[in-house]
């Protein structure tokens, strides 16, 4: 194996997935990452529709 050149999937993603947070109007945890926009991850609630933007942490 090791064909890590065959990349169909369009630009890289580096992080395409990130665990769920805290929805922080109903305090669910239904909620999916959207974007990455500037220097916060933006999420979704699906509990109650609200997107949010959480900060990232420093790495
Ligand atoms: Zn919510």
């Amino acid at each position: 194996m090791g064909c890590a050149m065959h990349n169909e999937e369009g630009p890289v993603m580096p992080e395409p997935w990130r665990p769920p947070v805290r929805c922080p109007q109903c305090n669910g945890v239904q909620t999916r990452f959207l974007t990455l926009r500037y220097e916060v991850s933006v999420y979704e609630c699906e509990t109650c529709g609200l997107q949010f933007e959480v900060e990232e942490e420093g790495s």
